[in-house]
């Protein structure tokens, strides 16, 4: 959580198929400032690496931090869902000293210095301070923080705070040619759309089937829609 964690790495996969490939994988998931991100974890995409070779896909195991700041959501998330008691409560343990430290760290570093006034001791007023209250008083704008296990649990709750029209919406094209010539217009037709709508796109490319998948909010996936429907009257 201090300012110096980085927000991702570029983690190198090693797939059973042997190709090797790098993903990004997000250890801060600040949705305010990357709304393609919340789509990212709808889709079940963040995290996730996608072999170009072969489809496999390895979900991180990596913990991360997500922040919706408009929604009022700031969790700790472990993608295991099935992470054994004792593990669970070793991590909790684990997070409250962090946070404690964090604490003592930031109270150290807000208060006035006392330096010079050699004698003067300013008394010190000791709170017993709840977590949320410190957490409060740290990050203003912050909500208390929750620890959610496993991405279903953090997909569920994610969507149950969004409105109907920020929900996830899609649109799938495909081919079943097998050139690349017309598998790479395809993929620019899809890519040209989902740019102007601020959507993602997802490829799978299968010998016998090419298929794009643009994602994002319903309401902009819509959009899209109308425009293929310019793009291709029946
Ligand atoms: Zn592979």
């Amino acid at each position: 959580m201090s300012q110096s964690m980085p927000r991702f790495t570029v983690r190198t996969f090693q797939c059973p198929c042997g190709e090797s490939f790098d993903t990004t994988i997000y250890s801060t998931v600040n949705v305010t400032m990357e709304p393609e991100l919340l789509y990212r974890l709808l889709a079940g995409t963040l995290n996730v690496a996608t072999c170009a070779n072969c489809g496999r896909k390895v979900a991180s195991a990596q913990p991360f931090i997500y922040h919706d700041m408009a929604r009022g959501l700031f969790a700790y998330v472990h993608p295991d869902a099935d992470l054994p008691d004792d593990e669970r409560d070793e991590l909790l343990e684990h997070l409250r000293t962090v946070y404690d430290q964090a604490v003592a760290e930031s109270e150290r570093l807000t208060q006035p210095s006392t330096g010079g006034k050699r004698g003067i001791v300013e008394p010190r007023i000791r709170r017993s301070t709840p977590h949320d209250d410190a957490l409060k008083r740290i990050y203003p704008d912050a909500p208390p923080m929750q620890v959610i296990f496993g991405i279903e649990d953090l997909t569920a709750l994610v969507e149950s705070l969004l409105e109907p029209e920020e929900k996830l919406g899609r649109v799938v094209l495909s081919t079943r040619a097998s050139g690349q010539q017309e598998r790479h217009r395809l993929l620019s037709v899809a890519t040209r759309l989902a740019e102007q709508a601020h959507c993602l796109v997802e490829v799978e490319d299968l010998p016998d089937e090419y298929t794009v998948v643009i994602y994002g909010p319903r309401a902009r996936v819509r959009q899209i829609n109308a425009a293929l429907k310019l793009l291709n009257p029946r």
